[in-house]
């Protein structure tokens, strides 16, 4: 029952000789080889180096070499995040035959730790999507529901995780990608402050908004990851040059009569099913002594109409590089310049890329871009500043993650009721600020729900804090899809 244990216990049971190395990941590979299947989390499995590398570690082992923070311990990596020398495809046809020529700085660091990268994971295509349907290659279902969605982009790593078919996964979150699944298949998710893990080697969609995020069961593995990727890197120039943060050590130090900043104005409408999932939630720090307050951030009715014009206008301009020269496809049918450039993107990419392109290039035209791109760039430093006033008066802003449990796959056929899905997460990237999605049990019909808790930047120490707290009190990661728990 390998999969009931988290990363550090995994990790303990590797050190202290209970299991090796090749044990642990060959347990978790037939654990993918039975399930995956029937959730298709994968679009690569790494099956022979993953195998590889747990022998190289049962060796150092054997050779009392020290051992990392990650030793034996199993993760996937969505599919923009680079491994070196195998494929990165970013769920689009347009990359379908790239391989990474060198490592994101997260994954180094991981390996530098002793982890074992398990598989790639499916995303919608160059992370633009809330339920993984953008994939060029195929859908991911939801392990507690398998009519439903995962959430997304990143809800390859987030149905794996919570399958349990490994401890923990890297994701990427523009506008919610990491939380949002994490919410609607019941794990954690958490999106650091901008510029806390290197976005080097992660393929580029909204650069001012990109943060590679974690996915895990638990509050005490994420911050094993955060201890482990949240460092400084001089190739990103965003990065922020600050110590790392030893989170683990002080994670029960959590002090019970914080301040909860909730802006109820905004949450006007919320649905009664999440509604009450969210009020119990608060509960569970109410208990112990938290304040709840109101704070005004009724600007985020803003925010998603912000996002959707900064997001296509950064994208535009990075997907540009897809060009049918430098990078992956070319189109066999072009004979003429402009022709590999309009067949190979015609043939590359899908309908939401290219709908965001198209977006993208028209907000930022002239004529155009003071009226949109501009305009947004203003609403979104007044986000920012509605954020610094709410936290004069609170540790944390709560939210729900979500406004419902996960939806059935196939049934948001319109690109704007998809993009109201991700009303609650976006307000962390526009701020930049470090928010976490924690398990806060499930809608009336059986489906996961998340807390999201958003802390001032660079505070990911005390909202750790606050969610080991949380989560020991609510026992939530208990839960196990009930398909999936043998
Ligand atoms: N759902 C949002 C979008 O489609 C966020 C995606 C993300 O965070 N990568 O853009």
């Amino acid at each position: 029952m390998l999969h009931t244990l988290s990363a550090c216990e995994l990790r303990e049971r590797f050190i202290n000789g209970t299991h090796s190395a090749q044990e642990i990941t060959s347990y978790f590979l037939q654990r993918i080889q039975k399930y995956d299947p029937q959730i298709r989390a994968f679009l690569e499995v790494l099956e022979n180096d993953a195998m590889q590398k747990a022998k190289l570690l049962d060796e150092k082992r054997a050779d009392k070499k020290p051992l990392g923070a990650f030793a034996g311990v199993p993760i996937a990596i969505k599919d923009n995040i680079h491994i070196k020398g195998k494929k990165t495809t970013c769920g689009s046809k347009i990359l379908e035959n790239f391989i990474a020529p060198f490592a994101a700085t997260c994954c180094e660091l991981l390996e530098e730790q002793d982890a074992i990268f398990i598989g790639k994971t499916n995303l919608d295509e160059f992370a633009m999507g809330s339920s993984t349907e953008n994939s060029a290659f195929f859908q991911t279902k939801n392990p507690w529901n398998l009519a439903c969605t995962p959430g997304g982009s990143s809800g390859g790593s987030a149905a794996a995780v919570a399958t349990r078919l490994c401890p923990v996964g890297l994701g990427t979150d523009t506008g919610g990608s990491v939380r949002q699944p994490a919410a609607l298949c019941g794990i954690v998710g958490l999106k650091p402050t901008y510029g806390r893990i290197s976005r080097w080697g992660i393929v580029a969609y909204g650069s001012s908004l990109d943060q590679v995020g974690t996915f895990s069961t638990t509050v005490e593995d994420t911050a094993l990851l955060m201890e482990t990727i949240g460092k400084h890197c001089s190739k990103d120039s965003t990065s922020i040059n600050i110590a790392p943060d030893l989170h683990r050590a002080e994670l029960k130090n959590f002090k019970k009569n914080i301040r909860i900043g909730v802006p109820w104005q905004f949450l006007e409408g919320l649905d009664k099913d999440t509604e009450n999932n969210f009020k119990d939630a608060l509960k569970v720090f109410e208990s112990q002594g938290a304040m709840l307050c109101n704070v005004d951030l009724s600007i985020l009715k803003y925010s998603l109409a912000t996002y959707y014009i900064l997001a296509p206008a950064e994208a535009s301009t990075n997907l540009a590089r897809y060009d049918g020269i430098r990078y992956g496809l070319r189109s066999k049918e072009a004979k003429t310049l402009d022709e590999v450039y309009d067949y190979t993107r015609d043939e590359g990419f899908g309908a939401e890329v290219k709908r965001r392109i198209m977006l993208g290039t028209f907000v930022l035209s002239s004529g155009y871009k003071d009226a949109y791109y501009r305009k947004a760039q203003q609403v979104r430093t007044k986000i920012i500043d509605a954020f610094k006033v709410a936290f004069q008066s609170c540790d944390f802003v709560a939210i729900p993650c979500v406004p419902n449990g996960a939806f059935e796959l196939g049934s948001k056929k319109d690109p704007l009721t998809m993009y109201l899905e991700d009303i609650y997460t976006i307000a962390a990237n526009l701020t930049g600020l470090p928010a976490i999605s924690l398990p806060s049990g499930f809608s009336k019909d059986a489906k996961p729900l998340g807390l999201q808790l958003i802390a001032p930047e660079l505070c990911e120490k005390p909202l750790l804090q606050a969610s080991y707290f949380f989560q020991n009190e609510t026992k939530f990661p208990e839960h196990i899809p009930h398909l999936f728990k043998d």
